[in-house]
């Protein structure tokens, strides 16, 4: 199986979403390809019933780890339960940067998902200047390091390299080869692995192509719905 997901980050209308929605469905009919949105929450309650019956899969893109309470703004694993997501994303390099999530606070929210049974797409990258001075390993090692015994079957693991988020650039062929054989060596379940960064029509194919990419994660590109559609297709 390989996995073709999109998250639209802070975009997307309600009705964004349902135009979306079933463009995409007319459009597509994966037979080996896992296709999951990530739409904001005002718009992911509506998925329950935008996908129902379809094969397109759908999360959130974001938790907190108690299941209620004096938590101004976060939303609750029972909430996300409530509408059915298949999937939260934990630890996205924005939630980490802009939001300042750590490593503590994120495997705290990886153990929440999994008392309410939500599988997890968990996201690691280095930042460039990691990369630059050759820390690349450590630091996905650090980031997985309080994870990795708990991250298990169902689960997801995302290589997003930091300085490719939004920025038009990719790692080589070779270097997403090379992290991504990396992050599998540190965890100790056998778990997809995705690359993410910049992903697009013009290189969905060759990324297809690397050992060890099980799939990808879009931004930008998922948010339209036909250049999504072509980079499902390249897998
Ligand atoms: P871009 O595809 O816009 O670079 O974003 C990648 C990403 O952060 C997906 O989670």
């Amino acid at each position: 199986m390989r996995y073709v997901f999109g998250n639209w980050k802070m975009n997307g209308t309600l009705a964004f979403a349902e135009e979306y929605v079933n463009k995409l469905l007319g459009e597509v009919r994966p037979a080996s390809v896992q296709v999951a949105l990530f739409p904001p929450f005002t718009a992911l309650s509506s998925f329950q019933y935008l996908v129902k019956d379809s094969f397109l899969k759908f999360g959130a893109q974001n938790m907190y780890y108690e299941d209620s309470g004096a938590f101004t703004g976060e939303v609750s694993p029972v909430m996300l339960k409530e509408i059915g997501v298949d999937y939260v994303l934990i630890g996205h390099s924005e939630r980490r940067h802009i939001f300042l999530e750590n490593d503590e606070m994120l495997m705290k929210k990886v153990e929440a998902a999994h008392r309410h049974d939500i599988p997890v797409v968990f996201c690691v990258g280095e930042t460039l200047e990691e990369r630059r001075t050759g820390a690349t390993k450590d630091v996905l090692k650090r980031q997985l390091i309080l994870v990795q015994d708990i991250l298990s079957r169902g689960d997801i693991v995302a290589y997003e390299p930091v300085w490719a988020i939004g920025t038009g650039v990719t790692p080589t062929m070779d270097e997403i080869r090379e992290s991504i054989s990396w992050v599998k060596e540190l965890l100790k379940a056998d778990l997809p692995v995705l690359y993410g960064g910049s992903v697009n029509k013009g290189n969905a194919v060759d990324i297809s192509e690397v050992s060890g990419v099980d799939g990808v994660l879009v931004g930008g590109a998922s948010l339209k719905v036909e250049e999504f559609a072509i980079i499902i297709k390249a897998f």
